[in-house]
């Protein structure tokens, strides 16, 4: 039997030059073929396997996924829902369908995969649900990596972890109810891959990293006995990751299952649990000390000491990663632009596998650590720090937000129902040319500066032409919200080939935010005061607030979020403080990840509400009482950061409320939100333009929960990923609306 020593959860699967993306959108468009797109994935398969099992001795397998881990689970057990199997489409296409929609059969829901950037497909379930194993990926991957000489422990969402990321498709349906049905497949499953000769299967239940009840743990302690009593079976190892496993971890540990993974990165508290646990004493624990989910150098003493301090408490001990690494880029290596400085604290992908090599052999073998020194803490900027702590309660608050309407009113004279947008205007191919060319040096940053001059002309004369109120510049020189920041900030660093998959065939590309953060110059202030120049209309500063800027960046682990998110802030104050001095009477401030995140425990949360909350009001309460402070936020769901919003202290906040038509009112009256708010009556997501009377009656809905003169009407969301074939009659639709109410 091959000993578990070293090991990670799972890997990047996209390919180190996103060749999996490739392959699937040529496949997807009709450029490419099938037989070519499971070539690259056969391809990026054996890479995976044979870098892995050059520095582990356990290789997980089952890590690669056509699109998403947990639709392949859908698949595998037969969850189709009915939509798609009427389409008559090939095994393959139907898979794609259920991710991407297709001929009028509505893709299935998108969602966080915990508190991470990666998005999966959501599970739908019914009472009527009859699981089947039709499927044999994991069986099929594993005899794969075999006849290549590599032997695999097959990686699987745990039974109960699929159920709980499902959701019901009947009102009070929940899916956890089908545990035992659903275990049975897992039974068979278990069964085929002892047959093709696996030793190990890891089974994620990552879902307990969250608050669960007695009946979820129930479900869980049902699910491992029955497994665990498998006459044919493979041993099993129980992953938890994105957190502690709370008092799952005493279940398993109860349980007959031969393995557990603990995340020990984001719950280093988990190490006094394991003391109290006698069950784990013939148990193999594997410690996840080398962080999946971000891309500092592990500190490998201080590893090799958590891991050395648990070797008494448990059977036998297995160095691994926290989750598994589809989080982080491939490789370190392959990026040539880093300032050795930055690149001298990172680990990928790549130089993590190394990390746990070194840790398994100082572990198992006695080998002393080499090049073992505490990674270097982030630079210092002591002016930063100064200001920091010269800060008081002060530098939190504004005058009080009626104060502050009535001069905003004064000087801004907006109409009740006042009519604005989220900022983007649709991104043209002309724009993303331009940013292209001045990128590769074909084009003269003044040659830029000029096209890009003349968008906004074009953004503000359509605006006006419209009819809109509050105008914005439409940030055609974004490539991407955070991204464009961090570029114009001190502290970060940007990758070239440092993509993770965000879902199916999109990655992105964190910015690395590395030291102290500062502004160098003012970032967004020409290009805002250029467009104020253009008209009478009261032009929008567009920013993005620190908690976005953190939650979609690689953030330095030396110290608290709160204490970096405080850094962020105060270049926003400064920004502020020059938007201000340049005329602009109007300022949003951006936070569409404020939700995103929010810790997956209830006991967590406030604490981190509380510095979330701060770091808004840091960045924005320095401005005087008669510059209007918008926010954005775009989630569906705004039950557990609804205190949170008031707290903001904004002055008008849109929101995303289209699709729930609405709903989001309701949760505002009942805590008695009495500032500004926009909810979107455009739902940007869906290329369906709405008519006049549609926004209308979105409108009457919400003038009930918000009187005339506190409510905007704008769109739910940016529109840079939208066609001004869509955008303009939506816009007019819009304005006309609001024109007619008012009257
Ligand atoms: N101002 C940004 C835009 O309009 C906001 C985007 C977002 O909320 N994600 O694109
Ligand atoms: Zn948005």
């Amino acid at each position: 039997m091959a000993e578990l020593r070293t090991t990670v959860l799972g890997y990047p699967r996209i390919g180190p030059r996103r060749e999996l993306k490739r392959a699937l959108e040529n496949y997807w468009s009709g450029r490419g073929t099938q037989a070519e797109l499971l070539e690259v994935a056969a391809k990026l398969r054996a890479d995976t396997w044979r870098e892995l099992s050059r520095s582990l001795d356990s290789v997980p397998g089952n890590t690669f996924s056509f699109y998403d881990q947990v639709l392949d689970t859908a698949v595998l057990f037969d969850a189709v829902p009915r939509r798609f199997r009427e389409l008559g489409l090939s095994e393959l296409d139907t898979y794609f369908a259920m991710a991407r929609g297709r001929d009028g059969a509505a893709a299935m829901e998108l969602t966080k995969w915990f508190d991470t950037n990666y998005h999966y497909l959501v599970p739908e379930l019914s009472a009527d649900t009859k699981f089947a194993l039709v499927g044999d990926k994991p069986v099929q991957e594993f005899t794969e990596a075999l006849a290549q000489g590599v032997h695999t422990r097959p990686v699987l969402v745990g039974p109960a972890t699929f159920l709980l990321l499902s959701k019901g498709t009947e009102p009070g349906f929940a899916p956890i109810t089908l545990i035992d049905q659903l275990v049975d497949r897992y039974a068979e499953l278990l069964g085929k891959l002892a047959d093709a000769g696996a030793e190990w299967v890891q089974l994620d239940e990552h879902a307990y990293a969250a608050d669960r009840g007695e009946a979820e743990l129930d479900a869980l302690r049902r699910a491992y006995d029955k497994l665990g009593k498998l006459a044919n079976r493979p041993r099993l190892l129980v992953a938890g990751g994105y957190g502690d496993l709370g008092p799952a971890l005493a279940v398993l540990a109860e349980s007959p299952v031969e393995a557990i993974a603990v995340d020990l990165v984001s719950a280093p508290d988990t190490v006094r649990r394991i003391a109290g646990l006698t069950s784990l004493r013939d148990k193999t624990l594997l410690a996840g000390v080398v962080d999946g989910r971000n891309v500092w150098r592990t500190d490998l003493r201080a590893a090799a000491s958590v891991c050395a301090s648990l070797l008494g408490s448990v059977g036998s001990l297995t160095v691994s990663s926290s989750t598994s690494l589809l989080h982080v880029p491939y490789d370190l290596d392959a990026e040539t632009g880093l300032e050795p400085e930055v690149r001298g604290r990172l680990a990928f992908a790549r130089q993590k596998l190394a990390e746990i090599a070194t840790l398994g052999r100082a572990l198992h073998a006695g080998a002393s650590i080499q090049n073992g020194a505490v990674p270097a803490a982030g630079s210092r900027d002591e002016q930063v720090r100064a200001r920091i702590a010269a800060l008081t309660p002060q530098h939190r608050r504004r005058v009080d937000y009626s104060e502050r309407a009535a001069a905003q009113q004064e000087r801004l004279g907006l109409p009740p129902l006042a009519t604005t947008t989220i900022g983007s205007f649709p991104q043209t191919t002309e724009i993303r040319k331009a940013r292209a060319e001045v990128r590769a040096g074909r084009l003269s940053e003044q040659d830029y500066q000029q096209r890009m001059r003349e968008e906004i002309e074009r953004v503000i004369r359509l605006q006006e032409e419209i009819g809109l109120d509050v105008l914005v510049h439409g940030e055609p020189e974004r490539n991407d919200m955070v991204q464009y920041f961090a570029e114009n900030l001190v502290g970060f660093a940007a990758t070239e080939l440092g993509w993770v998959q965000s879902y199916g065939s999109r990655c992105v590309r964190p910015p690395i935010l590395h030291g102290d953060v500062s502004r160098r110059n003012p970032i967004t202030v020409e290009w805002t005061a250029h467009a104020q120049s253009l008209t009478s209309k009261p032009v929008k500063g567009m920013l993005t607030g620190p908690v976005t800027i953190l939650a979609w960046s690689f953030v330095r682990d030396d110290q608290p979020l709160a204490d970096t998110a405080q850094q962020v802030a105060l270049a926003l104050r400064d920004e502020i403080t020059d938007l201000e001095a340049a005329g602009i009477g109007v300022v949003q401030v951006d936070e569409p990840a404020l939700r995103e995140l929010l810790p997956l425990r209830a006991e967590d949360r406030p604490a981190y509400l509380e510095w979330a909350v701060e770091s808004f009001r840091l960045a924005t309460s320095g401005a005087a009482s008669a510059t209007q402070i918008h926010t954005h936020l775009c989630y569906s769901e705004f039950g557990d950061v609804i205190g949170a919003i008031d707290g903001l202290d904004a002055d008008v906040t849109t929101i995303e409320a289209a699709r729930s038509r609405m709903e989001v009112l309701d949760d505002l009256r009942a805590i008695g939100f009495r500032r500004g708010v926009g909810p979107g009556v455009y739902d940007i997501h869906s290329p369906l333009v709405p008519a006049e009377h549609e926004v209308t009656e979105l409108l009457r809905a919400a003038v009930q929960a918000v009187p005339a003169e506190r409510l905007w009407v704008n769109p739910d969301c940016g529109l840079k990923t939208r066609d001004y074939a869509e955008v303009e009659p939506a816009l007019r639709a819009l304005v006309g609306s609001a024109r007619a109410l008012r009257g």
